[in-house]
């Protein structure tokens, strides 16, 4: 049987394999965050111990004598070393697996994803992880888009924070080279439609986000003229999740604006509109997907994952742009790391 090994092929003991396993695949599956941390927690608990500790209890059955470890930590340890049913595991892959429809052939073409968090801001795991986790799910490349400052809940990056994550980033790229980490902000959206970055820093980021996160119920005509002059900014690349909506346990009203006038300005100024495939936003609506493609609007079909079990919610979002019928063309992350990064540095100034 192989040894088992982490994103990065590197060895790992099995227990630490499962555990990772585990912890991608509640993520992948939204599981409530206390979930996730404690199995985080669990696998910080087994880091402490001896290797051969750890398979001694399995084999014993004592794992859940130790403080912060349940039995479900115990059952996914104990399955990894053979000592018990493999059930837990099993059953999570199974029913966490993301559907794929109509969306497949635009799958196959996407190279890359162009909104993702890292513990730099409000994200669940570093960027290395989230790297190697895109990487392994056939992308070429991933946009590194942590908050800007202003999302201080998040933990937004300051321009001095962004500068460390930049040279993190180059760092990183040499090492896993072809793989590119692009580097890139979900910079706020403010009240009046400026951004919460100046303008000298966000001309150096390979791709811009720009999404409103707050006073998302303004008046209409304010907010209509608060997207348009953001992404009128010839900066910004990318209009994130458009209408704020949520759908599932706790719904959202969208943002009211004039649709038509925004995606004009979107199409005028080479802005895409982001397929935002989180399962709780699905942001834009399908009517408003119809209608930034009657204005001949890119898209971006973008995970904005927090941790790596979540960048495979891209699939939602080709199943969508396909039943739009979006063509493959106008869909940014289809084309090379290098493609992109011209296409959303030729109307920066
Ligand atoms: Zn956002
Ligand atoms: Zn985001």
């Amino acid at each position: 049987m192989p040894k088992p090994t982490d994103a990065g092929g590197l060895e790992v003991a099995p227990y630490r394999a499962a555990l990772n396993r585990t912890i991608y695949l509640l993520d992948r599956d939204l599981a409530p965050v206390q979930k996730v941390r404690a199995f985080v927690k669990g696998r910080a608990i087994l880091d402490q111990l001896d290797p051969s500790e750890v398979e001694d209890r399995a084999r014993a059955n004592t794992l859940t004598q130790l403080e912060g470890i349940g039995q479900s930590i115990s059952a996914v340890v104990r399955g990894a070393y053979g000592h018990g049913p493999t059930s837990y595991l099993d059953q999570l892959e199974e029913a966490t697996e993301i559907p794929l429809g109509l969306g497949a052939e635009i799958r196959a073409q996407l190279r890359g994803d162009c909104h993702s968090h890292s513990t730099w801001s409000d994200g669940g795991d570093d960027i290395e992880a989230m790297a190697l986790a895109a990487k392994a799910l056939g992308h070429d490349y991933l946009v590194a888009t942590d908050h800007s400052a202003r999302l201080t809940i998040a933990h937004g990056l300051s321009p001095e924070r962004l500068g460390q994550q930049v040279a993190e980033i180059a760092e990183l790229n040499r090492q896993l080279a072809p793989f590119q980490i692009l580097t890139g902000m979900e910079v706020d959206i403010l009240e009046d439609g400026r951004l919460d970055l100046p303008d000298d820093f966000l001309r150096l980021l390979d791709v811009v986000v720009a999404s409103v996160h707050y006073k998302i119920h303004q008046n209409p005509t304010q907010m209509t003229k608060r997207l348009v002059r953001a992404v009128s900014n010839p900066n910004v690349d990318i209009l994130g999740h458009c209408t704020n909506r949520k759908i599932l346990s706790k719904p959202r009203k969208p943002s009211q604006f004039d649709a038509e006038v925004v995606f004009a300005a979107c199409a005028k100024f080479n802005t895409a509109i982001e397929i935002n495939c989180r399962p709780e936003r699905q942001d834009p609506p399908d009517d408003l997907i119809g209608l930034a493609l009657e204005w001949g609007c890119r898209f971006s079909i973008d995970s904005d994952a927090h941790a790596p079990g979540q960048l495979e919610w891209v699939n939602y979002g080709c199943d969508r742009a396909a039943a739009a019928g979006i063509p493959v063309e106008q869909i940014i992350n289809t084309r090379s790391a290098d493609d992109l990064i011209e296409l959303c540095n030729a109307d920066s100034p």
